[in-house]
């Protein structure tokens, strides 16, 4: 039997394991029982259930976070201009930034769009209250556009933020300008559209946490696929007393990625049928399915990730001081020769280069995947890397900067203030000495997640193994190269 199980992992073709090293790496990427193993967080969590499953968790979570971000907004207005002492600044893209990307989405997904106050304020409009239990939502009930049902204003609002992030990062009022921007235009879209179109078509952040999320360990699923055919009633997109019908629009019934749902935790509670569950699994159990997005925006997100990933570091820590300049705004034509260069990078050179790669790939397999479902599938593999290698950034930058939010903390808008008698902290760079080995450890980590990825894709394409692992070294050697382009940013 057990002999039996192995022939049709192996593609049941008649294989020498001695001769053919493609088994033993196939083995090595392809354990289907380990992939499918699921534990039940809240079946094994019973108070942590009774939490998530109150519907004053989510409203609750919302209106603490609200209270920081709003005192961003606050001292990014009315603070000092000094970056680095106002609270609008430290607090979000330090602080914040740092949670986000180095916890919240490679140890759990989507969770920071369970707490996010950004789209709060709509939501409470279109459900009259904080705290609803269900109901018709109040507002004029536009469609969102068919075409514009995937992730490119997602792409063109993360590469606007980026093209302007210095200016972003260091001046409060701009920074302040953007949270309110943001949530704007999250509550003028709740006032149009139902539910989270603003969330699931248009946030920026937003769309880099759902593609990162499914890269990571924990994952929001119905238990038994066959009980959500059955259920007539289909609670979780009506909604009913005890909840909303999903706002992001998804039937939990088909969810198999983590990027589709918000992880609101609504059809925790509407579920009639306790059938909607969390699970703990191996990470990365959504990469390398079939399909990869529909379109070619997902795969653009990846690469615009992975790219600004490493524009990022060489335009802050590089020994370019002119190319610094530009970005920071200093005169116009400096910044108009970076745009070019930056939207050039992002846009075409990075994803044209990507697309030699998958084309050399293909050429070296003999499948009968075309060019464009292999672009969007061998992108997958980019996710593991580029989460790494914003973490790898994500932490030198916190332990380099993380000091100056106890003096913010104190004196939130630089007014003099000592809240807590650390107003006159200085800057005290944490673990200098060490954060480049971490920072590598972490892009290591992600290079070997990414080259497992790209063999799973590989060896999904050809099941009988002959091909896939000639197939994955072209990408194996992109991934390389930008892995060697961040450790030498990072350790150089
Ligand atoms: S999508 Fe954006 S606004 Fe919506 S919850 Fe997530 S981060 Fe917040
Ligand atoms: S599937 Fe469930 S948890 Fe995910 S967004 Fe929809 S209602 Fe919320």
């Amino acid at each position: 039997m057990a002999g039996e199980r192995h022939r049709r992992h192996c593609g049941g073709g008649d294989v020498d394991r001695r001769r053919d090293p493609a088994v033993g790496v196939k083995t090595l990427v392809r354990k289907p029982p380990a992939d499918e193993r699921r534990l039940d967080v809240l079946g094994r969590m019973p108070r942590l259930r009774r939490v998530v499953m109150s519907r004053s968790f989510q409203p609750v979570s919302m209106l603490l976070l609200l209270a920081p971000f709003a005192l961003a907004i606050v001292a990014g207005l009315l603070g000092t201009s000094a970056g680095n002492r106002n609270f609008g600044i430290v607090f979000v893209w330090i602080v914040w930034w740092a949670v986000l990307m180095v916890l919240m989405v490679p140890g759990f997904g989507r969770i920071w769009c369970t707490i996010c106050p950004i789209p709060a304020p709509g939501e409470w409009i279109q459900r009259r209250g904080i705290i609803g239990g269900g109901g018709k939502l109040r507002t004029l009930g536009l469609r969102w556009p068919r075409r514009l049902r995937n992730m490119w204003i997602q792409n063109v609002g993360f590469l606007i933020l980026a093209l302007f992030s210095m200016i972003i990062l260091t001046r409060p009022t701009v920074s302040a300008g953007v949270i309110l921007g943001l949530a704007g235009v999250a509550v003028s879209m709740s006032l149009l559209f139902e539910n989270r179109v603003f969330c699931k078509y248009v946030c920026p952040i937003g769309g880099f946490i759902g593609l990162y999320s499914m890269a990571a360990p924990i994952e929001l699923r119905v238990r038994d696929t066959q009980v959500c055919v059955d259920h007539r009633s289909k609670d979780c997109i009506t909604g009913n007393e005890r909840g909303y019908g999903c706002p992001w629009m998804v039937y939990p019934g088909k969810l198999d990625r983590n990027l589709d749902c918000g992880f609101c935790t609504e059809c925790l509670k509407t579920c009639t049928m306790d059938n909607v569950v969390i699970n703990l699994r191996r990470p990365g159990a959504d990469l390398a399915k079939p399909g990869g997005g529909k379109q070619i925006d997902e795969a653009y997100k990846a690469l615009i990730m992975l790219a600004c990933s490493i524009i990022y570091p060489a335009v802050l820590f590089g020994p370019w001081a002119t190319v610094r300049g530009w970005a920071s705004v200093e005169s116009l034509w400096g910044w108009a020769i970076y745009a070019t260069a930056f939207l050039s990078a992002t846009l075409l050179f990075v994803p044209g280069v990507f697309w030699l790669t998958v084309f050399a790939a293909q050429r070296r397999s003999a499948t009968g995947v075309t060019i464009r479902q292999a672009y969007r599938e061998y992108a997958h593999s980019l996710i593991p890397l580029g989460l790494a290698a914003w973490m790898a950034f994500s932490v030198g930058f916190a332990l380099t900067n993380g000091s100056y939010a106890l003096a913010a903390v104190s004196d939130p808008l630089g007014w003099g203030w000592n809240l807590f008698g650390t107003s006159e902290t200085g800057w005290t760079p944490y673990l200098s000495g060490t954060a480049p080995a971490i920072q590598a450890a972490i892009l290591v980590g992600g290079l070997l997640f990414s080259i497992r990825t790209t063999l799973r894709v590989g060896f999904r394409h050809d099941p009988s193994g002959t091909t896939a692992t000639r197939a994955a070294v072209p990408v194996v050697a992109f991934l390389l190269a930008s892995t060697l382009a961040l450790l030498w940013l990072y350790l150089g």
